[in-house]
């Protein structure tokens, strides 16, 4: 027997139409390439994407291709999320921040027609205009006057002409709600990044799951900063979010440093914003220089590494910002759990809370769980046993993007590679992990890439890279080489063989050269003994 009610499909345009609607005079700030503050409202954002939607079927992109960006956090971003989707294209968000090769990795296997850049990553667009012939289109994010005199694209098109030259009263079409909306890639056990490919309906129900209170707590009353890079994971979902609830937002474009950002939440009244806790310590130092505080920001939302105690504790104790653990993962849309604390921890010691808030948190509904040992055998939620985490919902994939459908899966759960306990509650601790990835700055290195490349040096018999824990930035690489016998290889001399060909902030911070790596029964380095046996090593 069917339910009797209306099944719309759940559809991204009605993220911005609803914005439009009721909370068109509502105001979106950018902060440009130039360090200038753009501002429009909803109202605004609206006619604009219907006018890139229209623009982009004009250039004869069907439901379902890909149009790829290179871009910050600003307001032509914000119009391709949603005009690229809602006019039933994918939106393939890329890392510019990535070495060349695999930015045209990704194009290439993300199979664009079309690249949206902003204009600091020219070379990137140049490099895809070079390796991607199917690329047809390249729209330069500017204004006429600031189009590159000279650039190796051919055709290159102004984003502000071309939507100048479209309708604004483009109709969103329809579809099944099932539709690919975005592409996201990640880094995972093997050396090339994989692609997560989103649906309407997952992003739409993972942004109604972001709004509660006890996930993001996103209402009209917010002012929100999204400072996590739009090209990460779409931006853990904000923008869609802030155009559900209606919140002012504030995008911060590509200046990070603590003052750019006391600006900005000071300037506009930011209430709320989230980001990998790297960014944050430039503001905590900005602020505590200029003995400043903050009057409108009250909470954010640090996730994509774990945060450290002091930072936490800085952002509470000293300045009254409530800082909310999060934890999740690309695969995930990327929401997976929020450390709020609930009624039953409110007569817990202040350690004791603190404690809590250091953990990852408790998963969003719609997010299952499972802990499983090595057999497969399930671990018991007793906050102490330690295991690897399955998750299943909504908006976690089960498969990677031109792989079969369920193929990522083992039993219809998505195995997260992080190693955790739970407790009775539901609250994880992350304890390792024993996937391949390495995060620094809360982006992602690739320690197979490293290796790979490091084994093709002549005199590297063997190469192994992990991931340290470093004070800054979370993580940082170091790798471990078995030399070949009789020769004479350096650690400038292997480092200088990787310069050039992977992006410089993947470049391990130290090599060190030994006479054996463990391997495990199928022949695996096993990581995590070289973690133990190398992080002490480190002095950063
Ligand atoms: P995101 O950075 O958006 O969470 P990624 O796909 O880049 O997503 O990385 C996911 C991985 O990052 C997780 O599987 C986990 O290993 C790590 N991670 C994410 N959040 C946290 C956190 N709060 N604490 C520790 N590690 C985290």
């Amino acid at each position: 027997l069917a339910g009797q009610t209306m099944s719309p499909p759940l559809l991204i345009s009605s993220l911005i139409r609803n914005a439009d609607r009721y909370f068109g005079d509502i105001t979106i700030v950018s902060r440009l390439e130039d360090g200038t503050i753009h501002r429009y409202d909803y109202r605004t954002c609206h006619r604009r994407a219907r006018q890139l939607a229209d623009g982009l079927t004009q250039l004869g992109l069907v439901m379902g291709d890909r149009v790829a960006s290179l871009g910050w956090n600003n307001f032509r971003h914000l119009e391709a999320y949603f005009a690229i989707p809602g006019a039933g294209l994918v939106l393939n968000t890329i890392n510019p921040r990535l070495h060349a090769d695999q930015v045209t990795y990704i194009a290439g296997h993300a199979d664009a027609k079309c690249v949206l850049f902003d204009l600091s990553f020219i070379a990137q667009a140049e490099a895809i205009a070079a390796h991607c012939p199917q690329v047809q289109h390249f729209i330069a994010m500017c204004v006429p006057g600031d189009m590159p005199a000279d650039t190796t694209i051919a055709n290159l098109i102004c984003y502000e002409d071309f939507i100048a030259d479209a309708s604004d009263q483009f109709e969103w079409p329809v579809f099944d709600e099932t539709a690919a909306s975005a592409l996201c890639y990640t880094s995972g056990t093997t050396g090339e990044p994989k692609g997560a490919l989103y649906s309407h309906r997952s992003t739409m129900i993972h942004s109604y799951a972001e709004v509660m209170p006890d996930a993001f707590n996103i209402s009209s009353r917010d002012v929100i900063m999204p400072v996590v890079p739009m090209y990460h994971a779409n931006a853990w979902g904000l923008p869609y979010a802030a155009a559900l609830a209606g919140a002012k937002l504030v995008l911060p474009g590509p200046m990070m440093d603590g003052r750019s950002l006391y600006e900005l939440i000071e300037g506009e009244g930011v209430t709320f914003s989230a980001g990998v806790p790297t960014v944050w310590s430039g503001l905590l130092d900005h602020v505590a220089e200029n003995e400043l505080g903050f009057t409108s920001f009250k909470r954010m939302n640090i996730g994509g590494s774990a945060c450290p105690r002091a930072m936490m504790k800085t952002f509470r104790e000293t300045h009254g910002v409530d800082v909310i653990h999060a934890w999740g993962m690309t695969e995930m849309s990327p929401m997976g759990t929020i450390c709020t604390l609930q009624a039953r921890h409110a007569d817990l010691a202040e350690e004791d809370q603190q404690a809590l808030r250091e953990t990852q948190g408790h998963p969003v509904f719609g997010v299952d769980m499972l802990l499983l040992d090595d057999h497969g055998d399930e671990l018991p939620w007793d906050g102490k046993t330690s295991g690897n985490l399955f998750v299943k919902g909504p908006w976690v994939i089960d498969s990677y993007f031109k792989r079969p459908r369920g193929s990522a899966l083992h039993d219809g759960w998505l195995p997260t590679g992080d190693v955790v306990t739970i407790s009775p509650h539901g609250y994880i601790k992350i304890t390792d992990r024993n996937k391949d990835i390495i995060k620094s700055g809360g982006e992602w290195i690739s320690s197979i890439e490293i290796e790979n490349i490091s084994q093709l040096h002549p005199d590297v018999q063997q190469a192994a890279c992990i991931g340290v824990v470093h004070p800054k930035w979370g993580e940082r690489p170091i790798l471990v080489v078995i030399p070949r016998r009789g020769a004479d290889l350096t650690k400038s001399a292997l480092l200088d063989f990787l310069d050039g060909k992977i992006a410089r902030w993947w470049m391990p911070d130290d090599v060190i050269f030994v006479d054996t790596i463990d391997l495990g029964p199928t022949g695996k380095v096993l990581k995590n003994r070289l973690r133990e046996r190398f992080s002490a090593l480190i002095t950063p």
